[in-house]
């Protein structure tokens, strides 16, 4: 008998339950990967994240070919292409990761029917994009947690599976077709400190990580300067690394740091079940507000000005600049700039969240859009009026304005905290710098808000 494998957002070896059941129930397996035309027409292929995804198939197809395999790649119509190819191989069943957007639960049913109309099997696998199923704890009356501490509470006493070991042979029948491996070299526009993928780095990084980093995670994380998180959101986005085996390992370990950091962990599964049961979250508000955003016309000028780092606010322009220069942004920043964009400017918090999907290595629909909805009060934070000012930021979370003179060259020369309020230098020092004012005054950014909400 044969099966195949589709892969998605699951590229790895390690704890991939789909390749395992596949690889026990069957003689001969087909790894396949399909790069989707409908996730290309939603415009959510940027290019950081297609160099990244290269990086995650050419690695996974030496994985397999070291293991007697290879990876099978396929453009096109995902559910045309996975009935093809299970139709040249003659497979009785397909195997893959469940998922939560409403794309993919979509995919799903349409490749189940797609799938059974030819005979062959779809078993769909949780717990291979969440440690924890979403569904799998809800509250009573809901099919969802809308608050976090409670779900962690349920999360935390749920019983993890035993993480997998890689499969040591893979047998792949011949005569199944396969287009050529991308590469992130025939790509443009890429960022220039954007990491590398695939799931290799990512175990090695996870290994320095949880050796060296996760320690001083629970005191640094929030130091912008200190650069004292994980960086792991890219491998979780792609699922080189299991989150499964990231728990189970990060409990190993011990100690508040591993605590905090699995805490993090389980907010991207608590994102995760609030988008698998409300779907339309993405591009709709969790909770209505009555926001009426300034228009996009309105604000055109602010939300380049933004996007492009020169606000006249050092720590939202620094963070505005490690995002597009690395493709990835300090969670700390994220903040920052999102209530800046979205509270201080008062604009659509979906103006951000995509400017963050053009741009992010880790963009993830349901990490983004619900932490901008957070952000902006219109998601699950139980303090929706809530406004971070950016030079009380600054101060608490660059002390010493590092952070700042990293990403903001015109400003490196100052020395110290003076490097968060340029506007406070005296005449001569201030006109020296090639650096703009202040877009928006920002008690008339937070008075406009306060009117707006309803709040006087
Ligand atoms: P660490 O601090 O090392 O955390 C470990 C892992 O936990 C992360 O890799 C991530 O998978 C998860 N995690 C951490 N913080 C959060 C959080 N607040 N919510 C959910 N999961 C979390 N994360 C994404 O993965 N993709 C996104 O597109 C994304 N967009 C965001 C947009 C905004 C406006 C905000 C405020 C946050 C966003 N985040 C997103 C969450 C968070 O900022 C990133 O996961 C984190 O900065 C990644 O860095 P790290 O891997 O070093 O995190």
């Amino acid at each position: 008998s044969i099966s195949v494998v589709l892969f998605t957002c699951d590229l790895r070896l390690h704890d991939h339950p789909p390749l395992r059941a596949a690889v026990d129930g069957t003689e001969q397996v087909v790894p396949l990967f399909v790069r989707d035309r409908a996730v290309d027409a939603a415009g959510f292929a940027a290019p950081n994240r297609l160099a990244f995804l290269a990086d995650c198939l050419r690695d996974l197809d030496a994985g397999l070919r070291e293991r007697g395999g290879r990876l099978v790649v396929r453009h096109g119509s995902l559910v045309d292409e996975v009935c093809k190819v299970a139709a040249e191989a003659d497979a009785d069943e397909v195997h893959m990761a469940s998922d939560v957007s409403a794309h993919a639960h979509r995919r799903e049913e349409r490749l189940r029917r797609a799938l059974e109309g030819e005979g062959v099997r779809l078993h769909v696998h949780d717990t291979v994009t969440t440690a924890v199923a979403p569904g799998a704890v809800v509250p009573a009356g809901s099919d969802h947690f809308a608050v976090f501490t409670p779900y962690l509470r349920r999360w935390s006493q749920e019983r993890l599976r035993d993480p997998l070991a890689a499969p040591r042979t893979v047998r792949v029948p011949s005569g199944v077709g396969s287009g050529l491996l991308p590469s992130r070299d025939d790509l443009s526009g890429l960022s220039e400190g954007l990491a590398a993928g695939g799931e290799t780095v990512g175990r090695e990084r996870l290994t320095t990580w949880l050796r060296a980093g996760v320690s001083a995670y629970e005191d640094r994380h929030d130091d912008l300067a200190g650069d004292a998180t994980s960086r792991l959101s890219p491998h979780l986005h792609f699922g080189t690394l299991s989150p499964v085996e990231l728990v189970h390992r990060a409990r190993r370990t011990g100690g508040p740091g591993a605590e905090a950091f699995v805490r993090q962990l389980a907010w991207r599964d608590f994102n995760r079940q609030v988008l698998s049961a409300r779907p339309a979250a993405a591009g709709a508000d969790y909770r209505t507000r009555h926001d009426r955003w300034r228009s996009e016309r309105a604000a055109a000028e602010d939300i380049e000005a933004w996007k492009e780092g020169r606000t006249g606010y050092p720590i939202v322009d620094a963070a505005m600049r490690q995002l597009r220069h690395e493709g990835w942004m300090h969670n700390r920043g994220r903040l920052l700039t999102g209530s800046f964009l979205t509270k201080t400017l008062y604009v659509d918090w979906r103006v951000g969240a995509r400017h963050f999907l053009d741009l992010l290595v880790d963009g993830d629909l349901a990490n983004n859009q619900l932490n901008w909805q957070w952000m902006a009060g219109t998601g699950t934070d139980t303090r929706p009026n809530r406004v971070l000012n950016p030079v009380t930021q600054a101060k608490r979370y660059d002390p010493d304005g590092t952070y700042v003179r990293r990403w903001v060259p015109e400003l490196a020369a100052l020395p110290g905290p003076v490097v968060h309020e340029p506007w406070k230098l005296r005449g001569p020092d201030r006109a020296a710098l090639d650096y703009p004012d202040p877009i928006v005054d920002l008690p008339e950014g937070l008075a406009r808000f306060k009117r707006a909400r309803g709040r006087d």
